[in-house]
């Protein structure tokens, strides 16, 4: 979608240091990290947030959900971790192109917001 800097990043206009990359989902390191290791998981297709999964779009959803897992394993986030996804402006999100935050590396704050 234009003006969408997740897509613009998916179409190679805008580098990333991508981690993972399959036909529907693409993962690459947040550049402003809020954690030793803080990978956004996206799905290549562009949805808005997860109020606009559908039966339609959810497997990219169910995809990165199984790439989430595979990623903690790769960058030995054994001991824990959290995921994140911001939906709409209260919720904080900034980007509107579904993504799920992987954050971990360290012993995660309690507070949750
Ligand atoms: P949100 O606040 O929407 O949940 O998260 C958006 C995330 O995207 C933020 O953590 C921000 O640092 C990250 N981000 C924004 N622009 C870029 C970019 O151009 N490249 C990368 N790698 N991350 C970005
Ligand atoms: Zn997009």
């Amino acid at each position: 979608m234009k003006d969408c800097i997740f897509c613009k990043i998916i179409d190679g206009e805008i580098p990333s240091e991508k981690v993972y990359e399959s036909e529907t989902v693409l993962a690459f390191k947040d550049i402003n990290p809020q954690a030793p290791v803080h990978i956004l998981v996206i799905p290549k297709m562009h949805i808005e947030s997860l109020n606009d999964l559908t039966e339609d779009n959810i497997g990219a959803a169910a995809e990165i959900m199984l790439v989430v897992k595979q990623l903690a394993a790769e960058f030995n986030l054994q001991n824990g971790y959290r995921v994140v996804t911001n939906i709409g402006e209260n919720g904080g999100q900034t980007v509107h192109h579904l993504h799920f935050h992987i954050l971990g590396g360290e012993k995660l704050t309690e507070k949750m917001c």
